[in-house]
């Protein structure tokens, strides 16, 4: 049976720790493909900004061209209105019924889990795989509270990048070095296309 990983994020923009969580999960759990899912309109991020979904979808191509275990996907960018993560989960399940499907994130998503819409769903259709996240910490009652919403966790120990697209973001508008935080080609694409620039007065 093919093991499908899903990496979903906003990826505003992808960075390595987004590569690392991905790969070292892949390792971990014998997954055949990791599938980077761009987030088109998620509903956690309502109204703030963010750059355009094709540039982040962009970023992310470039950033996983050249390996093969790793694909992106543009379903939720396509997908009209608010994008949520179970409806994209029946869509894989629909197209490949047969595929084994694991959520790839980091400990900050899998602490609010439990409330994402149609947990149940999400909980049914792929097992979870978290990769330990600087900063955030998985206790009993969190672990309790996932294991009643019939959550089927796996945890990994994998070295920890402490790294967020806020910060690149940050360090871009400040017009201070990304390099070695994100892929090369991210880091020329952020430059070509003038993403995350201080707005000049
Ligand atoms: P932002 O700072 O804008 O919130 P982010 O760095 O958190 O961005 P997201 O696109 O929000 O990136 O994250 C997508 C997924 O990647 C989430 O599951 C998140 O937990 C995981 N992730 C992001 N950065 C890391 C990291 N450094 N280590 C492990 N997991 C990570
Ligand atoms: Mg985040």
């Amino acid at each position: 049976m093919r093991s499908v990983g899903i990496m979903g994020g906003t990826f505003d923009p992808v960075h390595m720790g987004h590569l690392a969580c991905a790969e070292m999960a892949r390792d971990a759990c014998g997954i055949d493909e990791v599938l980077f899912i761009v987030a088109g309109n998620p509903n956690f991020k309502q109204g703030m900004q963010m750059a355009p979904a094709s540039e982040r979808f962009a970023m992310v191509q470039a950033a996983i061209a050249g390996n093969d275990a790793f694909a992106a996907s543009d379903a939720e960018v396509r997908r009209e209105g608010v994008t949520y993560t179970a409806d994209t989960l029946l869509e894989l399940k629909d197209a490949d019924p047969t595929a084994e499907l694991s959520f790839i994130m980091g400990t900050d998503a899998l602490l609010t889990l439990h409330a994402w819409k149609d947990a149940d769903v999400i909980a049914r259709l792929a097992r979870i795989i978290c990769v330990s996240r600087p900063g955030y910490a998985l206790g009993d009652r969190e672990r309790a509270r996932l294991a009643r919403a019939g959550f089927d966790v796996t945890i990994i120990e994998a070295p920890l990048l402490d790294i967020s697209s806020s910060e690149v973001r940050q360090r871009v508008a400040e017009g201070r070095s990304i390099r070695y935080l994100v892929p090369d080609a991210v880091r020329a694409h952020i430059q070509d296309r003038r993403l995350y620039r201080r707005e000049e007065a």
